[in-house]
């Protein structure tokens, strides 16, 4: 972390030619489990990783807020009280977009004083690792702080989904900004996305010999069309039908009905939410009373539902799992929003190599190019440095 804050401060005095006011930074997540379940208001059980995007803010004298980033050339440059999600474009309309959404949330964007911010990010970008959380979280808790606004890490999640959601025109959940501001080291978030209540579970992968490898296909997906936007509308079709405000009111004793009263294809986008809210408690009971070692056959389950039963995976993510699984691998699913992005594997320590091999080997041999493979560790959220 130490590099990329000094090289953060050094690139903010090379754009705007003085030192930084402070240095924030937020991590990006991976899901261990719960998928398309936040915006059906269900269960989450993702953990903040030890990938970060880190800002360095100044302050100014004026009402201007500058944003630049080591991703992109220009710097993108409105007057706080002009914010309009209509106004905002491309890379900038996240960070962009938060500063809007504080003034939704009670910011005074007429009377705060002006900010200049720099980003720089270890989190890979349309990996389905939430880049587009880091950056939110990153910005949000940096904001907070310097406009003094007290707003709670819950609201600040809330702030960055507004954001994803109205600036940028992802229409995503509330699971990643979560995540990467309540994360905690070797703890996973259990995020209740109703009412926003969530507990800290204990993961132990260290201790039960494990590391959780993430497999990025490198096929990247677009949230902000397609496929996602498709999802959301079937369960919310699904819902409507079933006479429930969210798929969340549903459990297993509904499938009959749902059966009876859905469409194939419908009813299949809604199994997947039924079962995938109930692996999620059961990956919680299991981590409390068993261990990591007991949460396999629920990775690959949810997998298995997302595969066939939500249809978002790829040919990709589908022999990352199936290699991983084959080779060791006491787990693994597709993680993120899907269509691209990357698989997630819980692994035996001195199994990883064999793993990495045959995963490897099989793209290879399928004519795929070759996916980029790291651990990820259960780290803090979002904060100051
Ligand atoms: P994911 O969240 O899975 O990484 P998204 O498509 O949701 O993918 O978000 C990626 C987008 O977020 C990027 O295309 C870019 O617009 C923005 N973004 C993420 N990180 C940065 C960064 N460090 N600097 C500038 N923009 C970023
Ligand atoms: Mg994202």
């Amino acid at each position: 972390m130490s590099d990329i804050r000094d090289e953060v401060a050094a690139g903010f005095q090379e754009i705007y030619g003085s030192a930084p006011l402070g240095i924030w930074s937020a991590p990006g997540r991976a899901n261990l489990i719960g998928e398309h379940t936040d915006y059906n208001e269900g269960f989450v059980l993702p953990f903040a990783i030890n990938r970060r995007t880190v800002v360095a803010l100044g302050a100014r004298e004026d009402g201007v807020i500058r944003v630049a980033s080591a991703f992109a050339d220009e710097v993108a440059e409105i007057a706080l009280s002009e914010l309009a999600p209509e106004r905002l474009r491309d890379w900038s309309a996240y960070p962009l977009g938060v500063a809007w959404a504080l003034g939704q949330y009670g910011a005074d964007l007429g009377a705060v004083p002006g900010v200049d911010l720099y980003i720089e990010s270890t989190v890979p970008v349309g990996a389905g690792l939430s880049s587009s959380a880091a950056i939110e979280s990153a910005v949000a808790v940096a904001l907070n702080e310097v406009w003094q606004l007290g707003l709670s890490l819950q609201t600040l999640a809330r702030v960055g989904q507004l954001a994803e959601n109205k600036a940028v025109g992802a229409p995503t959940g509330i699971m990643d900004q979560s995540a990467s501001l309540l994360g905690r080291h070797d703890q996973a978030v259990f995020l209740d996305c109703r009412s926003l209540e969530s507990e800290l579970v204990e993961l132990g992968f260290a201790d039960a010999g494990l590391e959780l490898l993430v497999i990025d296909t490198g096929v990247s997906h677009d949230h902000s069309t397609g496929g996602y936007a498709a999802r959301r509308a079937s369960c919310e079709l699904g819902a409507r039908l079933m006479g429930v405000p969210a798929l969340r009111d549903l459990g297993v004793e509904d499938l009959p009905r749902a059966r009876d009263v859905l469409d194939d294809e419908t009813f299949r986008r809604v199994r997947h939410i039924i079962t995938e809210n109930q692996r999620v408690i059961d990956t919680v009971t299991a981590l409390r009373t068993e261990g990591p070692l007991a949460i396999g056959d629920l990775l690959y389950d949810s997998h298995i539902s997302m595969r066939d039963d939500f249809e978002i995976s790829v040919s990709e993510l589908d022999l990352a799992v199936e290699t991983a699984q084959a080779n060791g691998a006491i787990g693994a699913r597709m993680t993120g929003g899907g269509f691209g992005g990357a698989a997630i594997a819980l692994v035996p320590s001195e199994g990883i190599s064999r793993i990495q091999v045959a995963i490897d080997g099989a793209f290879a041999e399928h004519g795929f190019s070759q996916p980029t493979m790291f651990t990820v560790t259960a780290s803090d959220g979002a904060g100051r440095n």
